[in-house]
């Protein structure tokens, strides 16, 4: 791939990156659609990164479909699909991990410590690899993003990270892989992560400005599912991704659940 990609470089071709772990839906075919306008060849990775992965967490029954993405791929034009190995890209002896010292203490990262490093070591290797000028990721994961919009700007790399938006089904559900998981009792209670951010959204419209009374409201609403339990919901600032008490500027509200033993994020920009 890295030979490839120097191949493409001395033909003056610019590479456009949309890194994934497969499984592939709209979410992902979006960000592959804003790729194909951004760079001459268009490069997709599906790599189920086990640096990221916790204890206990799915790395093993990750859904996987291998043929299927292709196809869809091929649909997007996509010229190269990327599926490295875990073994070539962790070889023995392999020590050398990237962490970000303060976006990784919130939101996901305080249930999933290790997930961040994982995330900011396993993309800076592809970045080195696949050596694109311009890579998307989905503000589905908004913790991600804003780590890795950092961590390009910390590093110096020369490359344009571009955020695209939440793809979600007809019902407000965001895609996600993991949606595969869920039982079909419990898709109505995944949907409460879409109804919690629409009603901080309204009450933030008719003058609630307080998050803990917000928060509160939310809970009530995602608790009337029996088999929902909240991880975290957090009303923060953009940016450094620290809790906001009152809502006085635009904040992002984020939030975690885990509906019986599938765990959903998503979260909304809530303009004041
Ligand atoms: P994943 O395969 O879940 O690691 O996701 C790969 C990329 O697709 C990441 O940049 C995600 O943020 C993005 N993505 C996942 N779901 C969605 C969605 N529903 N809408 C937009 N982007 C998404």
């Amino acid at each position: 791939m890295q030979a490839y990609a120097n191949r493409l470089i001395s033909r003056k071709k610019s590479i456009a990156f949309v890194p994934t772990m497969g499984f592939l839906h709209e979410g992902h075919l979006s960000l592959m659609r804003e790729g194909r306008k951004r760079g001459d060849v268009l490069v997709v990775s599906i790599f189920v990164n086990p640096t990221q992965f916790g204890e206990g967490e799915d790395f093993d029954s990750y859904p996987k479909d291998l043929e299927r993405d292709l196809e869809l791929a091929r649909k997007e034009n996509v010229d190269v699909v990327f599926t490295p190995d875990k073994v070539s890209l962790y070889e023995n002896g392999f020590q050398t991990y990237v962490n970000l010292e303060k976006l990784p203490k919130h939101l996901c990262g305080i249930s999933r410590p290790i997930f961040f490093q994982g995330v900011a070591t396993v993309v800076t290797k592809l970045f080195n690899i696949v050596k694109p000028s311009v890579a998307i990721f989905g503000q589905k994961d908004y913790q991600q993003l804003a780590v890795i919009k950092r961590m390009v700007r910390d590093l110096n790399f020369d490359i344009e990270i571009v955020g695209a938006p939440t793809v979600r089904e007809p019902d407000g559900l965001a895609m996600s892989s993991r949606n595969n998981y869920l039982k079909p009792e419990e898709r109505l209670a995944a949907l409460s992560l879409f109804e919690s951010l629409s009603k901080a959204q309204n009450l933030c419209a008719e003058g609630v400005l307080d998050s803990d009374r917000i928060i509160n409201e939310v809970k009530k609403l995602i608790h009337s599912h029996k088999d929902s339990k909240i991880d975290y919901i957090s009303i923060c600032d953009p940016d450094t991704l620290e809790d906001i008490k009152t809502i006085e500027s635009p904040v992002v509200m984020a939030l975690a659940v885990k509906v019986g033993k599938t765990r959903l994020i998503d979260n909304m920009i809530i303009n004041y």
